[in-house]
């Protein structure tokens, strides 16, 4: 069995890679729910949602998040009405979170919703929410934000939920510290340990180190699970020459101190993870990596490229001896 720790893009992109050349039964998704939010009344959990509609081929591929064929209606009628419509649901994703809001209200927990909608999409891996409580990431601003008409303005030092920071600014505002309210609290998901302790491999796949993968880490028991299996443990870097493919993590490790680098992320994943792949860009730094303690492996990881999907599921099971 193997299980992987994820996000959202990058990890969807792996999950995919890896059932490219492994059945779907032997697989589990251990995913961040730092992201989540209540908006309408509703509950939202965007990469729950990015990782099963990426699996079921049913994503935008324009945006990378949202459903293929979608339409606005709803949205449009929020803006006539002047509602809160910075966070875009599109008509059929209203549906997903119209039916998991519902199954929540009957008193199903997160991680039954998930299998339901899962296996709804007619697929067949094991998606588990890292936990059912209430976990939100929160972001806080390193400098004033100043007026915009869609926004109050902020201060520095105000903080702000993940959302407010990725969606509603683009995450162009720079960020002085993240945290995970609720973290003490919650519980590991239904599963979530057992499938860490009885994983032959766990993979964490190449997501944001500070908003993807910290806030699954934040679950107590999680991060002592990892550590203790740190020898099945692979990590793919998300970091690829300095830079991230798109969004703010390699922005967001600078800011918060962290080397934005290969080597920034070896240094953050080094307490549970034994081997990190770094893409062949980084070439130069794999004996700096080993140094750390860690083995490293050099490969292609541009999943959007031709064939390199697959070639990386492989290289990541060549750890597993399987
Ligand atoms: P989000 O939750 O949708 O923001 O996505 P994730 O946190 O799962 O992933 C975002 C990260 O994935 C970014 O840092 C990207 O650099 C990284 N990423 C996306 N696609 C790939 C890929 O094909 N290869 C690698 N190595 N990293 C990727
Ligand atoms: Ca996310």
């Amino acid at each position: 069995m193997i299980t992987v720790i994820a996000g959202g893009v990058g990890a969807a992109r792996m999950l995919r890679a890896l059932l490219q050349v492994i059945d779907s039964s032997e697989v589990t998704a251990i995913v961040n729910v730092g992201d989540d939010l209540e908006l309408h009344g509703l509950r939202i959990s965007p990469d729950l949602d990015t990782v099963t509609y990426t699996l079921a081929d049913a994503i935008n591929p324009e945006t990378g998040w949202g459903l293929v064929n979608e339409s606005w209606q709803a949205r449009s009628m929020l803006e006539q009405y002047g509602g809160v419509s910075w966070f875009g649901l599109g008509d059929r994703d209203l549906g997903t979170h119209l039916y998991r809001t519902h199954r929540i209200s009957e008193g199903a927990d997160l991680t039954t919703v998930t299998a339901e909608i899962v296996s709804a999409w007619g697929l067949g891996l094991n998606v588990l929410p890292a936990t059912c409580d209430r976990l939100r990431t929160m972001v806080t601003l390193a400098s004033d934000d100043p007026s915009n008409d869609h926004f109050k303005s902020l201060t520095a030092g105000s903080e702000i939920s993940f959302q407010e920071y990725f969606v509603q600014r683009h995450h162009s505002v720079p960020v002085s510290a993240v945290r995970f309210d609720g973290a003490e609290s919650c519980q590991p998901g239904p599963g979530v340990i057992d499938a860490i302790n009885d994983a032959d491999l766990i993979v964490i796949a190449p997501s944001n180190p500070i908003v993807s993968i910290a806030p699954v880490l934040a679950v107590p028991g999680i991060r002592d699970a990892l550590i203790n299996r740190r020898n099945v443990v692979t990590a793919v870097s998300p970091i690829i020459a300095g830079a991230a493919l798109k969004g703010p993590a390699d922005r967001m490790m600078s800011e918060l101190g962290h080397d934005a680098s290969v080597l920034g992320v070896a240094a953050l994943y080094k307490d549970f993870v034994s081997t990190l792949i770094i893409d062949s860009k980084d070439s130069r730094q794999k004996k700096a990596i080993q140094d750390l303690g860690l083995r490293c492996v050099v490969t292609e990881t541009v999943m959007s490229k031709p064939g390199v999907s697959e070639s990386l599921a492989l290289t990541v099971l060549a750890g597993a001896n399987l």
